[in-house]
């Protein structure tokens, strides 16, 4: 045996890596002359170290660029550091290190360990979206959407920790606390900067239509998100109020079913009721301490009180109750709504709750009977109960309702967007400050582009009780760009949702010193195949095709969606959950990396379960991948032991030999496909698999037997190229080639392989499997049926019987009927 003739991963991947490195195979610029393919993975956070999910994705998408790379494409693959967030605010105040330190040390760290997984990335366009150099640009857009009117400044309700004298996020605040200080969070409004997105709801909605590339439920997910509803916004009068109750409804045809009204707690009517009625005030503090979250509101007790104020319905002139109600938020439409408990879920709950009427005033097209004491009926039906209107169908009743408030001036027909504008700030230290400066007599002013970057000065002490940029005299306090007097700076920073949102392009122009971006975006943009996890469908890819539109308008960008393709990838299972350190059943990658080598690790992911499902857990399955991989290799040692095999002469094969060929080939065409069009990872390796068993039991050692391993053999390397690329590097070479692996087209079906001289037929008698038989693939009817009733089994059982009848159906099957 030689000294090549074990499998020693480390030494493999190491030498291939050398070669990538040395060569800078994955560096790319933009040639014209190719047609590009930009691969792209969402970006990691730097946690410290890469976790299973991590790997995942990140095979998923370097098996594609891979595979694309062999068909000749010019493929981009870039990788990068979404930097900023809370972990390292978290990791400061436990460990007393400043964030950015934290920050830097874990993507070293983490940087190498993408290294050792053989990821083809571009580490030339590196990104790191804590740098000023990469968010000097995001606040540059921001001064210019401030000055076209995209970004405005209103009072917000956030969830404030009275302790810790900071906004929560939604999921820090556990049971109606904060999670670290354990203090009764509060609802409080404070000013706070948002993004208009909701100019650009139309669109975001629209062009979903001919986003053929993304997934029916990221669509179906974004259509919900951004809820375009068509309905009417009518008026209603209060008694003691100068201005009416405005509220917008989608069901105009259930006007006549209300039976009380409900406004928010921070509504000037519910304000007013409190001043007089100590119980009103208690109830509308109470509110404060709940979460402002929308998701909260779908599942948490409804809850109100009567103001003791009425409005008068508009049609049947009776007075309707007022309440304040926990689940009517200021934030979304009027803070005001009409109840119609007999055909609205919500509504009904909360009238069976508290007392109040329910009236049926829809009936079911078809005449069946409801009945509305048991439950509300949301159904659009025909109207009753309702004076005029009765007898209406929705689209009669609507469009009448509508028409009698339009002539009144009381109403009007519109349309409303779930989708709310996009509050950017948050009141931590640890991300992008916001670029505005606040003047007594100017107001909020941009800060100029000319004093750009505001750099976030990252030597800080973090103590986790608000944020230590406002203690920051020589940070806050500044001249006013347009006066002169003395202003104070912003000392809120961007969501981190904001850096994210246009890395992508980043990529394109990476070291751009004179703009966010420049020509080089147009060659690269759109991303052609974009892989993440399902969780990120709504906001981050919301927000990234609200960026797209934002950078096209200002000129940046040609491109109206930034990404083709999409694919979401699934979990990492163990024991049937997700793997996570609160469950305790993690497995480490690094360690596995170093015990079997990064392509054991890379096959077993990818062979277990396709891209888009669940992917359950299994030592067995990663000592399985290694099992693999060592025959793998040993049979190429084997066969190039044996000294060069000779050229293929196709015209010189005997049975055995075509049949591997045809095999051969076979596995190129289902490869072919599950790699390039299905992204069925699991089924092309379990192919190649296949092939490689065939290759073990042929045994024949003349040259053309030899010529036929060969091209077995080398068609297998190709074929695992893009998952198993270090191995299949290294074993390239030991089929003879001096040329990279790395520089080698994807292989190609030789159709003439694929045609059989003869085919295997299956005989039957009366149904039943009795025999099977070769015959020539040009056979006719009746030779193939001559060779059926001649094979001995079929023979035996046929035996002195009559033959009724002989079934023969080419290239499959004989059924003799006897
Ligand atoms: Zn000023």
């Amino acid at each position: 045996m030689s000294n090549d003739a074990r499998y020693t991963p480390d030494e493999v991947e190491q030498r291939a890596r050398d070669y990538w490195d040395s060569k800078r195979c994955f560096e790319v610029d933009e040639d014209p002359d190719k047609q590009k393919f930009y691969c792209l993975t969402m970006f990691p956070y730097p946690s410290g170290q890469l976790h299973m999910g991590h790997v995942r994705v990140f095979t998923i998408s370097d098996v594609i660029a891979r595979y694309q790379r062999m068909q000749g494409k010019h493929v981009l693959q870039p990788m990068g550091w979404d930097a900023f967030g809370m972990p390292a605010e978290n990791a400061a105040i436990k460990r007393g290190v400043p964030p950015a330190e934290w920050t830097y040390k874990n993507i070293d760290y983490m940087r190498g360990q993408l290294k050792r997984l053989g990821y083809g990335y571009d580490w030339s366009r590196e990104v790191t979206t804590c740098r000023p150099e990469y968010y000097r640009w995001e606040q540059w857009l921001f001064t210019r959407l401030f000055k076209k009117g995209l970004v405005y400044r209103k009072n917000s309700i956030v969830n404030w920790d009275p302790v810790d004298q900071t906004v929560l996020a939604n999921e820090q605040v556990i049971d109606g606390r904060g999670w670290r200080s354990d203090a009764l969070v509060e609802r409080r409004e404070i000013p706070q900067w948002f993004m208009k997105i909701t100019a650009y709801a139309d669109e975001l909605l629209d062009n979903l239509d001919s986003m053929d590339g993304w997934p029916d439920s990221v669509k179906t997910m974004q259509r919900n998100w951004i809820g375009r509803s068509e309905g009417m916004e009518l008026s209603f009068a209060v008694d003691g109020e100068a201005e009416p109750l405005t509220v917008f409804t989608t069901r105009p045809d259930t006007l006549m079913g209300v039976t009380y009204m409900a406004v928010a707690a921070e509504h000037p009517i519910a304000q007013k009721a409190a001043a007089d009625n100590a119980d009103i005030a208690r109830f509308i503090e109470e509110c404060k301490t709940m979460q402002a979250a929308e998701a909260a509101m779908e599942t948490m007790e409804k809850k109100g009180m009567p103001l003791g104020v009425f409005a008068t319905h508009p049609i049947s002139g009776e007075k309707v109750p007022l309440w304040v109600a926990n689940f009517v938020l200021m934030s979304y439409g009027t803070g005001a709504v009409m109840a119609v408990p007999g055909h609205d879920e919500r509504d009904w709950e909360f009238a069976s709750k508290h007392g109040l009427p329910i009236v049926q005033v829809v009936k079911p097209d078809d005449g069946s009977n409801i009945d509305i004491g048991a439950a509300a009926w949301t159904g659009r039906g025909v109207l009753v109960n309702s004076g005029e209107f009765d007898g209406l169908n929705f689209d009669q009743a609507f469009a009448a309702i509508a028409a009698r408030f339009e002539a009144e001036g009381r109403g009007k027909r519109t349309v409303n967007y779930r989708l709310r504008d996009w509050g950017v700030s948050r009141q931590r230290y640890w991300g992008t400050p916001i670029p505005i400066i606040y003047c007594d007599d100017c107001g909020a002013v941009p800060v100029p582009e000319n004093d750009l970057p505001v750099v976030l000065p990252e030597d800080v002490k973090v103590t986790g009780v608000g944020s230590p940029l406002r203690d920051m005299s020589e940070f806050v306090n500044v001249d006013c760009p347009e006066c002169g007097k003395a202003a104070r700076r912003e000392t809120d920073t961007f969501d981190t949702f904001v850096e994210s949102s246009w890395y992508f392009s980043r990529y394109a122009s990476p070291d751009s010193k004179d703009a966010m971006l420049d020509k080089r975006e147009s060659y690269w943009m759109p991303v052609d195949q974009y892989t993440g996890g399902i969780e990120h469908a709504i906001l981050h890819l919301l927000y990234a095709r609200f960026f797209q539109k934002l950078m096209r308008d200002e000129g940046l960008s040609a491109a109206d969606e930034p990404f083709t393709n999409l694919l979401t990838q699934g979990m990492v299972l163990k024991d049937g959950a997700k793997m996570s350190k609160a469950k305790g059943n993690t497995v480490d990658p690094q360690e596995l990396i170093e015990r079997y080598g990064a392509d054991t690790v890379r096959l077993f992911m990818m062979s277990t379960a396709p891209p888009e499902l669940a992917l359950e857990w299994s030592d067995d399955g990663v000592q399985g991948a290694h099992r693999f991989l060592k025959r793998f290799w040993h049979a190429v040692q084997a066969h190039s032991e044996a000294g060069r095999a000779p050229a293929l002469d196709k015209s010189g094969l005997d049975a055995q030999q075509k049949e591997l060929r045809l095999k051969t080939h076979q596995t190129i065409a289902k490869v072919s496909d599950d790699t390039g069009r299905r992204y069925k990872f699991n089924t092309a390796v379990a192919a190649v698999m296949e092939l490689l068993n065939a290759i073990n039991r042929f045994d024949d050692q003349s040259p053309a037997g030899r010529a036929v391993i060969q091209e077995a053999l080398e068609s297998c390397v190709l074929l695992l190229a893009p998952i198993v690329p270090h191995i299949c590097h290294e074993l390239w070479q030991q089929l003879g080639h001096s040329s990279a692996l790395a520089d080698e087209s994807w292989p190609d079906v030789d159709e003439s392989a694929l045609q059989q001289d003869t085919v295997e037929i299956v005989v039957q008698v009366n149904g039943k499997l009795r025999g099977r038989i070769s015959v020539a693939a040009d056979a006719g009817k009746d030779a193939i049926a001559e060779l059926a009733l001649a094979d001995e089994n079929v023979k035996r059982f046929v035996a002195d019987k009559t033959i009724r009848k002989t079934i023969v159906v080419p290239g499959r099957l004989v059924n003799v009927v006897v």
